[in-house]
C-alpha cells in the first residue's frame, strides 16, 4: 500500500535527522493545529497551536510507525 503525503514526507524527515544529528541532539516529534489567516485570497500568516502527542497520521489515519526503516531514536524514553 503506499504511503500518504504525510506519512511519506515524516518517513524522509526522521531519515534525514537520523543521518545528520549531532551527537547530543535528538528530535521528538509532535503534532500541531495550524491555522493559516487569509485577508481575502491573501495569505496572512500561519499560526501553530500545540505539541501534542503524535499518534496516528492526520492524512490516513494510520498509527505513527516509529521503529520504520529500523529507525529507533524518536525523542522518546521509555516513560513516555
Ligand atoms: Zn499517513
Amino acid at each position: 500500500m503506499a504511503k500518504c503525503k504525510f506519512c511519506e514526507m515524516f518517513e524522509d524527515i526522521k531519515r534525514i535527522h537520523n543521518q545528520n544529528r549531532r551527537e547530543g541532539f535528538s528530535n521528538k516529534y509532535t503534532c500541531a493545529l495550524v491555522s493559516e489567516t487569509y485577508r481575502g485570497e491573501k495569505f496572512r500568516g500561519r499560526t501553530l497551536y500545540g505539541g501534542m502527542e503524535l499518534n496516528y497520521c492526520p492524512e490516513c489515519g494510520q498509527a505513527i510507525d516509529w521503529e520504520a526503516k529500523g529507525e529507533d531514536d524518536n525523542g522518546r524514553t521509555e516513560s513516555d
